[in-house]
């Protein structure tokens, strides 16, 4: 075991008791409703990144060793899920709260054609604009757009 998971560790023990956000609380649905705009892995797991690290408002989670999507499998330290099980507590949350419906949780957010989510994730500090164009995505993103788009 190197000195850092040991130190995760730790700090895991010492904080227990802040492993309790439930899922499905208004903070944990704001959450993922900037997750959910984009469909690329590597955009939601920078997005996820950039949240913890600039947002504020939102709780500090630490992973405790069980998935999150609640099916009990033990995950290795550090991780919130075992391998793919993001995706199904985003899509179980989605079907449980929102018929399935991603307008559906857009509109509950006061989203929609008329207020950008993208935007609010711009605002929010965790995306960036592309300078040349349209396009909104997390700073990663937005390098490899413009480097495709060569603009
Ligand atoms: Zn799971
Ligand atoms: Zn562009």
């Amino acid at each position: 075991m190197d000195t850092r998971s040991e130190t995760a560790r730790r700090l895991l023990d010492g904080q227990r008791h802040d492993v309790s956000q439930p899922v499905g609380s208004e903070k944990c649905i704001s959450w993922l409703a900037v997750l959910m705009v984009r469909l690329d892995t590597a955009s939601r797991r920078a997005t996820l990144m950039s949240m913890t690290t600039t947002s504020s408002d939102l709780p500090r989670l630490i992973p405790n060793g069980t998935c999150w999507c609640g099916c009990g499998a033990e995950v290795g330290r550090g991780a919130f899920f075992t391998r793919g099980h993001d995706k199904v507590a985003e899509g179980a949350l989605l079907a449980a709260r929102y018929g399935g419906s991603v307008a559906q949780l857009l509109e509950h957010h006061g989203f929609g054609p008329h207020r950008s989510v993208g935007q609010a994730a711009v605002d929010a500090g965790a995306w960036e604009k592309c300078l040349s164009c349209t396009y909104l995505g997390t700073p990663s993103s937005v390098r490899n757009h413009r480097g495709k788009a060569e603009h």
